[in-house]
């Protein structure tokens, strides 16, 4: 069976960058500490209508030294029931998305464009998105990634300000517009699911955003 390795051979692309090992467990480390009284303050969060639906709130997971961070959509039933983003089945498949890219979850960081579970697994609506959209900067300049995945249609439109489809969208750099930090859109892991046959598009994806940090220097710090 083929590894990671072979397939990232495959594409010409070094990931040594990606391998490190990152220290953040130290209780001084002020990044910790803002970004545990954001999740504190979103516990509590009433802002939207979300609040009154949802179980537990989906602040986020991963490393805070994370270079690399990832925004999806919303959380569905089990991310709702356990409190952490992508726990299900699409959460499985990023896992695999990561470990092409010689990652885990333990050094990225993942969240989403919302931290409540909309219900019935509807899209966030605008407005829900607007209300929740300063916790998702907070944590965008908190954590300071080097570059961001946007997972799908709605974290693409909401942080681009676009509403054109994924398809226009992937192998293109976008910056944020308060950190400046690239963006790069991918499909959603929900969407590869249902259209198996696009997977193979997943791949290119992957590649081109190796290449575009290989590119730009994005080593450790
Ligand atoms: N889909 C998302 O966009 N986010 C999650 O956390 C889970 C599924
Ligand atoms: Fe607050 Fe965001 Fe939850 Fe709405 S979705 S209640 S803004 S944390």
């Amino acid at each position: 069976m083929k590894t990671r390795f072979d397939y990232l051979n495959e594409m010409d692309i070094n990931t040594e960058w990606l391998n490190r090992s990152i220290d953040n467990s130290s209780l001084t480390n002020p990044k910790k500490k803002s970004l545990a009284s954001l999740k504190a303050e979103v516990s509590d969060c009433n802002k939207c209508m979300l609040a009154s639906t949802r179980d537990k709130i989906v602040f986020g997971s991963g490393s805070l030294e994370s270079k690399l961070m990832i925004i999806g959509e919303a959380p569905g039933k089990d991310e709702d029931l356990m409190g952490e983003p992508f726990v299900g089945r699409a959460g499985k498949l990023l896992d695999e998305i990561l470990f092409s890219m010689s990652l885990t979850r333990e050094n990225v960081y993942i969240t989403n464009t919302v931290k409540c579970r909309p219900p019935q697994n509807r899209n966030p609506l605008i407005e829900e998105i607007e209300s929740c959209s300063d916790y998702l900067n907070q944590q965008i300049r908190n954590i300071n990634p080097r570059v961001i995945i946007l997972l799908g249609k709605v974290a693409a439109n909401r942080m681009l300000g676009s509403e054109e489809p994924i398809s226009e969208l992937r192998q293109k750099i976008f910056n944020h517009h308060l950190t400046n930090t690239p963006m790069i859109v991918f499909y959603h892991p929900a969407y590869l699911l249902r259209s198996p046959s696009q997977k193979k598009q997943m791949w290119y994806d992957i590649k081109y955003t190796l290449k575009y940090i290989k590119e730009n220097d994005c080593t450790i710090n």
